[in-house]
């Protein structure tokens, strides 16, 4: 009895420490969620005990995973670097680096996240463009444009019926 319950005593530790290392890991700022994820996949088979209830044959999936999702940070890492995430033309997506116009639609198609919880995720200011610069004035002097045309035209149309 006594040596079971030391096997369980080392078997927590192995966890916690496959916990600790894949933690201080991710407060890198050159690793990607990808490698950690590879990383925890690594250390885990080094540090299980051997019969082991939770791992599935069958699928070959590690017992770890829910491990692994309650050690990762609260802000993923991004796919690249934020400050380069915007340019005059494009926005990219910090969770699979692809660029884009407007991040909106597709962070909603291929991540189900909304705009805010994408600016949670990474840890991003509420004013973080999600829209590439350009796009946004471009948008922005059109639309001007637009309500002071329809302004005037409604304002002289008024003074013209006000003047008889
Ligand atoms: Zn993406």
């Amino acid at each position: 009895m006594a040596a079971n319950k030391n096997m369980d005593d080392s078997k927590n530790q192995n966890k916690d420490a496959v916990a600790t290392i894949v933690a201080s890991y991710a407060q890198r700022s050159d690793v990607t969620p990808d490698q950690i994820v590879a990383l925890a996949a690594k250390l885990l088979p080094v540090f299980s005990v051997p019969g082991q209830e939770n791992a599935d044959p069958a699928t070959g999936a590690h017992a770890v995973a829910p491990d692994a999702e309650a050690t990762k940070p609260k802000t993923m890492v991004p796919a690249i670097p934020i400050d380069q995430a915007v340019t005059d033309d494009k926005v990219y997506c910090l969770i699979c680096g692809k660029g884009f116009t407007m991040l909106k639609r597709h962070l909603k198609a291929e991540h189900g996240l909304t705009e805010d919880e994408y600016r949670k995720m990474f840890g991003l200011p509420d004013d973080f463009p999600l829209v590439a610069p350009n796009y946004s004035k471009r948008k922005a002097a059109y639309a001007k444009k637009a309500g002071l045309g329809k302004y005037r035209r409604d304002t002289s149309a008024k003074e013209g019926l006000d003047a008889r």
